[in-house]
């Protein structure tokens, strides 16, 4: 059995926690870390919903189904997530990976109603996905009940390993990069940070060589667990949150076994994520009614775009672009077809991929139809009449 149990909440050096301790009761625990935290500048503390356990069921429940053991809450969680782990979000995990289980999921009892918080957020990364959520639900948004009015950035795995003294420093240039960008749109940049990733980036069996260049990704397979359990820890404030998809609905329909047991959100999210609700906690799946080329194409003239667009896969560096990593080049290729590469010389090195263009050009052509960036470049290319170079046939 997992227990997961004494929920509190205290203030220390200028920090908020909530936190609650994790028990394995029958096996050693794999993991060095003996309690699950989220943490806030104290100043925003009261943002933090310590009456309920909601943050902290969707990570050991995948703990649990992965190390076959059944999952107690000794606490109280929202009715409405229990009765979606009681029936659907198990049958789903299991899908998405073979190494998980069903498990019993038993929690003490259900929170009690609260009103709604007032803040409607999403997440600033400055990456195409991001910007465009932001560029729709709050440039062209004049609903104030759905106009984002808060921003969020959540250390929680996708910035590094937990253990990485450099994952922090990459976290705060992301952010400092962030700031910027959210104090020109005139809207907060709250930050959590948690350690969910000391568990989810333990969890073997990612593919390989993907981990072998970036490291991060380890994240990828439940990491995005971490990010919706951040959201859950802000329930006093956030009220609905929309959460940025980097595919199409299209492209999920024909893509999505490509990314089993790897990437729960290309696998799964379109379905998980509903499920992932309490009474008082809106996730709103945005950004799947478009390919990311037409992302790209709808913010390429914003100026916002052009000084802070940062797409990069690599952690090493100062949180700029390198260019030359599967994510900068398949950005700058969508660029050079509407012709606006030049735009954009503040964030990449435009000469530096005019040299690598061509091999890249090659690549997406030969993995046409295996994965959808490359593919739906190569469509972007046929529809604007772009001219690609030809591939010699051996
Ligand atoms: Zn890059």
């Amino acid at each position: 059995m997992i227990e997961i149990s004494n929920l509190r909440k205290y203030t220390h050096e200028g920090l908020t926690r909530l936190e609650a301790d994790i028990n394995f009761t029958d096996v050693e625990s794999p993991y060095a870390e003996k309690t699950i935290y989220f943490e806030v500048d104290a100043a925003y503390g009261d943002m933090f919903a310590d009456d309920t356990y909601d943050a902290f069921v969707l990570v050991p429940l995948y703990l649990a189904m992965y190390h076959k053991q059944d999952l107690h809450i000794c606490g109280n969680i929202s009715k409405k997530l229990y009765q979606n782990i009681k029936w659907y979000i198990p049958k789903i995990f299991c899908d998405f990976s073979d190494a998980l289980s069903p498990v019993e999921f038993i929690v003490d009892g259900f929170s009690p109603p609260k009103p709604k918080g007032n803040l409607i957020g999403a997440g600033i990364s400055c990456g195409v996905d991001s910007l465009s959520t932001i560029y729709d639900h709050f440039i062209n948004e004049t609903d104030l009940d759905y106009r984002i009015n808060a921003l969020f950035l959540f250390n929680s795995g996708t910035h590094g390993n937990f253990e990485d003294p450099s994952t922090q420093k990459f976290f705060q240039a992301r952010y400092n990069r962030n700031i910027n960008a959210a104090d020109e749109l005139g809207l907060p940049v709250y930050t959590v940070t948690c350690n969910l990733h000391a568990f989810t980036h333990k969890i073997a069996g990612m593919k390989s060589e993907y981990l072998a260049k970036f490291p991060f990704l380890a994240g990828a397979k439940a990491g995005y667990l971490g990010i919706y359990s951040c959201i859950f820890s802000l329930q006093n404030s956030i009220r609905r949150y929309y959460f940025s998809n980097g595919l199409s609905y299209e492209q999920i329909k024909k893509f999505s076994t490509y990314y089993h047991d790897y990437d729960m959100v290309g696998f799964c999210e379109l379905y998980l994520v509903p499920l992932i609700q309490t009474e008082r906690l809106e996730l709103i799946i945005d950004g799947c009614q478009y390919r990311r080329v037409d992302k790209l194409k709808k913010i390429a003239d914003w100026d916002i775009a052009q000084k802070y667009l940062n797409v990069c896969l690599d952690t090493t560096n100062d949180a700029s672009n390198c260019g030359t990593c599967p994510k900068c080049l398949m950005t700058l290729m969508t660029l050079e077809i509407l012709g606006k590469l030049d735009d954009y010389a503040k964030v990449f090195d435009i000469e530096q991929y005019k040299n690598d263009s061509f091999g890249y050009k090659i690549h997406c052509q030969q993995n046409y139809g295996k994965n959808p960036f490359e593919t739906e470049n190569v469509d972007f290319a046929r529809e604007n009449n772009f001219p690609m170079p030809t591939i010699n046939e051996k």
